[in-house]
């Protein structure tokens, strides 16, 4: 069973922001940013690119209840779902990183980091 599977089950704890029958909202175990919180289905989908248009349709509605949970909504957020190897994915079971609670970089491919002369 996924990691994510096993926090859906309650085999690994989480700090839940929000929940329903069909999606779960917790604290990234790792955040990099003041807000970062990753936005579940609580069944099974691998990735973004193997979503349904329907469970796609029901988690926005999740995802904006959460930005009002967080009090993210007004002042904005960045939502990013890695998708696959190059995408970044580590974990296969699909997620949204919400990050969030001030003004956020765009970083977004690994020639252009500026850690890699460190
Ligand atoms: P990704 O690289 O898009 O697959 O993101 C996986 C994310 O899951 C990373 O930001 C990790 O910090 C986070 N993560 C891994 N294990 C846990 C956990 N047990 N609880 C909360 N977040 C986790």
């Amino acid at each position: 069973m996924c990691i994510f599977c096993k926090i859906v089950s309650g085999e690994i704890p989480n700090n839940t922001v929000l929940e329903n029958d069909k999606f779960l909202a917790f604290h990234d175990i790792n955040p990099t940013a003041p807000i970062h919180v990753l936005i579940i289905p609580k069944e099974h989908i691998k990735c973004f690119q193997e979503v349904s248009p329907q469970m796609m349709a029901e988690m926005t509605t999740f995802i904006q209840e959460v930005a009002s949970t967080l009090g993210v909504d007004n002042n904005g957020y960045r939502l990013i779902t890695n998708n696959g190897k190059d995408g970044g994915q580590e974990i296969d079971h699909l997620h949204f990183h919400m990050l969030g609670g001030g003004k956020l970089v765009w970083h977004h491919y690994e020639e252009d980091d500026p850690r890699k002369n460190i």
